[in-house]
């Protein structure tokens, strides 16, 4: 792995599981850096995805917390983190230890997690702490210890290559973990792996498939509990390892053999046919890896959806073997690393749960003076005890939970009342922020140093590369502060390389191989060994291979080939798992299913990737994406506007028209919060229904009523400044996007379009009504645009915003100007809307490359070099020359603005 080449420093990338390695060079001003993927970086050998390559724009210091305040009022830290002990003692003294809490985040690093639960659970004595990272992965961890007795993934990243069969189940994986796409997509080239996806959604990932096995949402247990009964009739029932090697199989089948293919398809919405296709290739292929994400998880069966998964996997015996096993890929950077050191409010600490014996041995370890004795309140558990009152005071870390937590105004409100909430974060714009009596500063990538884990146990080094700007400080100090200020032994480290060891040497501690997570190998890791740490694959116990310098990236780090489990009897158990229906049905009042997900260039709540106008130059406003048929029936026309809401709440979103979506079935992505639209927090809307095993909500499965929106008129804008809160109130919608050197608006409302412009733009501007008769006005100072804005009282506002935005930072010429006052760009400057956002190239650029004779993905990056960098976009090229062939518009999500 490559330290650091010409002043490069090795990281880690900050946002998905995949955990890619990073190269940076930062900006002499600190403000940006050049990013490349690390070649040697066992995750992903060099490759980075638009949104790892773009982390450079997101480096400013605006809207960058500064400074601790108490109450709004800035103070030092001593002030602060004083407020903060007193708060949480008095709390603690008058109504005991389960009074306070904390909510962490699978954005901070191992260090800072270790330090967090070992306060928490071995000093206050409380185990309310969870992370948001319940919302993210509960149900895997949940399945895997039920089945394999700890929270283990088997296998590695080298299966995907090494697989005949991959079947994804609910996973976007092209845009939510794009490198480890490429890497299936490279290996598919070379071997002709068969992948088959189980979504009920087209998306960039079903693209290419083999076979896309579009399923009704939530019947997931069902199709596998009808394939585990298949195969145990199959050839590919492996009966020595069903006998040596597991438990439970008779009652698992019990259940499972009552799914006959009929009754499945009817449960599915499959047909028999593709059902039959799909079991008789998982039976025929041994090499068969099972991927799954948050379509599994984030369900009230979401348990029971892994388990049913497993259970195929254990029938087959394929598991912990070259190219095959079940496989859960983590959402965030350092999940993983939470379920190690014990995050969730249901462990205790290093794959340590809550029985007796682990008590004690943590408790000896820690010098614990108070340790908790069972588990805490989960995330959705842990807000309704601070509404209720039960919980005092919350210290909430590195997460937005008034963004991402189901029923996200119920959180709102609980805030609201509870005595003491504190913040450590990075972003004014936080919505959680808003509601914190104390704040704190938080350092963030670039300036944090400690390890992360990814979705294949590598534990990798995030390296500072920055100093912390104002008063930032590290997390893991200021809990440190907090637990020395509350009069406890124990957090006295210097630094990260010193939890790092205790956090290793307790993996360690009286395990002889009974836990599965061991890194005692590093337990006496000094701290320049720590500095120069290389990325490598737990386990690691003392006396192993891996020491530092060495990367032990193989097949001896698969789990559970020997057939050994870490249960009782060292068996793994078949869990019996009947089919429910999700929580939420739809009903004449609430007809449609709302699933929600990501989008491929942003990132949770954007607090980071709506810095860079790259990554917002893709999708530059919440969306609703709705089969034809329903938009029709809904009155709902492209483009247009549309108000979603059930007894939890409502958003107004962009109408996005695909026959990718299902009959009565609508997705809306999570990103977008307070800070950048009107009413589009999709959580808001989501039940807080959740698994009854793992506790995470069921955000995929909400249920809601459909409306248009009918304003006056849409209008688009773009300006150096952003618009006021006045101005942006007096609005029926609006989006904010970051443009280069401003910002990118659209608008709609009921004023009269040109009392709206005159709001808008001041006295020195130019209004005027462009060709097609919409109402625009522009600002100027000599040779650069100030603001730009068109309003259509017609319907949705067509103009090439790509290049609009563009002139914010274009020196504007009379040519120019008068492409502005006819509302179009000069003949060949407009790129049209973003499609690859790592080349810059636009969809004009792409549709002209066709029109040219590019007949291929290939031949298109050849024209123009989309598609050549991180591959990201090259499902909508298909999409492009697929809609140029059948001279029809293209589908895409990105064609919301009706440009
Ligand atoms: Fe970062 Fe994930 Fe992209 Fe890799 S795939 S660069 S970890 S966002």
């Amino acid at each position: 792995m490559t330290e650091q080449v010409n002043k490069e420093i090795a990281t880690t990338c900050p946002y998905c599981g995949v955990g890619c390695g990073v190269l940076v060079q930062p900006s002499s001003d600190g403000e940006s850096a050049i990013v490349r993927g690390d070649p040697d970086h066992p995750a992903n050998y060099g490759r980075l995805c638009v949104k790892g390559s773009a982390l450079g724009d997101t480096l400013s210091l605006q809207d960058r917390i500064l400074h601790p305040s108490v109450n709004g009022q800035t103070t030092s830290w001593e002030d602060a983190m004083e407020e903060v002990a007193r708060g949480f003692r008095d709390a603690i003294r008058q109504h005991g230890p389960d009074s306070v809490a904390f909510y962490v985040s699978g954005q901070i690093l191992t260090e800072d997690y270790y330090v967090a639960n070992k306060l928490m659970k071995g000093f206050i004595g409380s185990s309310n702490i969870d992370t948001n990272s319940r919302l993210c992965m509960a149900s895997s961890v949940a399945g895997h210890k039920r089945a394999f007795g700890t929270d283990t993934v088997p296998g590695c990243y080298e299966d995907l290559e090494e697989a005949d069969l991959i079947v994804m189940v609910g996973s976007n994986l092209a845009w939510c973990h794009p490198v480890l796409y490429q890497r299936i997509q490279s290996a598919r080239d070379k071997r002709g792996t068969k992948l088959v996806i189980i979504d009920p959604r087209q998306t960039a990932t079903t693209d290419g498939a083999d076979l896309h096995l579009a399923i009704t949402p939530g019947a997931d247990v069902a199709l596998f509990n009808a394939l585990f009964h298949y195969l145990s009739e199959s050839a590919a029932r492996d009966e020595r390892f069903i006998e040596t090697h597991t438990n439970g199989y008779s009652d698992a089948l019990s259940v499972a053999g009552e799914f006959t293919l009929p009754q499945t398809a009817k449960l599915t919405g499959l047909s028999e046919r593709d059902l039959q296709t799909f079991f008789e290739l998982f039976a025929a292929t041994e090499r068969t890896v099972t991927i799954y994400s948050q379509g599994v998880n984030q369900s009230s069966a979401g348990s029971d959806k892994v388990n049913s998964i497993i259970n195929c996997h254990l029938v087959t015996g394929r598991i912990g073997k070259p190219g095959m096993g079940p496989f859960s890929v983590t959402g965030q950077p350092n999940a993983m690393g939470g379920r190690e050191v014990g995050g969730l409010a249901n462990q205790l600490a290093c794959h340590m749960d809550f029985a007796p014996e682990d008590i004690i041995r943590v408790e000896r370890f820690w010098k614990a003076p108070r340790i908790a004795s069972g588990p805490g309140l989960k995330a959705v558990e842990m807000f309704d005890a601070v509404l209720s009152g039960q919980i005092k005071a919350i210290w909430i870390m590195a997460t937005n939970p008034v963004v991402s937590l189901p029923n996200a105004d119920k959180v709102k409100a609980a805030l609201g009342a509870c005595p003491l909430v504190v913040v450590s974060d990075v972003a004014t714009t936080s919505d959680t922020v808003a509601l914190a009596d104390v704040v704190l500063p938080a350092t963030t990538w670039g300036e944090k140093t400690g390890t992360v884990t990814n979705s294949e146990r590598r534990i990798s080094r995030q390296r500072s590369f920055l100093k912390p700007p104002g008063e930032a400080r590290h997390d893991w100090w200021a809990l440190c502060d907090l637990g020395k200020r509350l009069g406890y032994d124990g957090f006295d480290f210097n630094g990260p390389a010193a939890i790092f060891r205790e956090y290793a040497t307790l993996s360690a501690y009286e395990n002889d191989g009974l836990r599965d997570f061991d890194i005692g190998a590093y337990a006496n890791t000094s701290d320049p060994e720590y500095d120069t740490l290389k990325p490598f694959q737990w386990p690691a116990p003392a006396g192993d291979v891996p020491l530092h310098g060495e990367d032990n990236t193989g097949s001896d780090h698969r789990f559970f080939q020997d057939g050994h489990f870490y249960t009782k009897d060292h068996k793994a158990l078949f869990v019996a798992t009947a089919f429910t229906a999700p929580a939420s049905l739809p009903s004449n009042d609430l007809p449609f299913i709302l699933n929600t997900g990501r989008v491929r260039d942003h990132w949770h709540t954007m607090t980071r990737t709506g810095k860079s106008s790259t990554l917002s130059g893709h999708i530059a406003e919440p969306y609703l994406e709705i089969h034809p048929k329903d938009a029709d029936q809904l009155g709902l026309t492209a483009a247009s506007l549309s108000r979603i809401s059930n007894t939890y709440g409502e958003a107004v979103l962009r109408v996005l028209i695909t026959e990718r979506m299902q009959r009565k079935s609508v997705f809306v992505p999570m990103h977008w919060s307070a800070a950048n639209s009107s009413a589009a927090r999709v959580d808001a809307l989501i039940a807080p229904n959740t698994d009854p095993v793992s506790g995470q909500p069921e955000s995929k499965h909400g249920t809601v009523a459909i409306k248009p929106l009918s304003p006056a008129w849409y209008g688009f804008l773009v300006s150096r400044r952003p618009l006021s809160d006045d101005t942006l109130n007096a609005l029926d919608y609006w989006a904010v996007a970051t443009s280069t050197e401003g910002y990118r608006y659209e608008i709609a409302g009921s004023e009269p379009a040109d009392k709206v412009i005159d709001t808008i733009a001041t006295d020195t501007a130019i209004t005027f009504k462009t060709p097609d008769g919409q109402h625009a006005a522009a600002m100027f100072e000599a040779d650069r645009l100030d603001l730009f804005i068109t309003l259509s009282e017609s319907g949705p506002v067509v103009a090439d915003r790509a290049w609009l935005s563009s002139l914010l930072t274009t020196t504007i010429t009379p040519e120019i100007r008068l492409g502005i006052l006819a509302g179009r760009p000069p003949a060949g400057e407009g790129t049209g809307r973003l499609v690859c956002s790592c080349n810059g190239v636009g969809v004009n650029q792409i549709e002209d490359a066709i029109s040219k004779g590019a007949q291929s993905v290939e031949g298109i990056g050849a024209a123009t070099g989309a598609g050549t960098t991180c591959g990201s976009c090259k499902p909508e090229l298909r999409a492009l020359l697929r809609a140029a062939a059948a001279k029809a518009p293209p589908s895409t999500p990105a064609s919301i603005a009706a440009e």
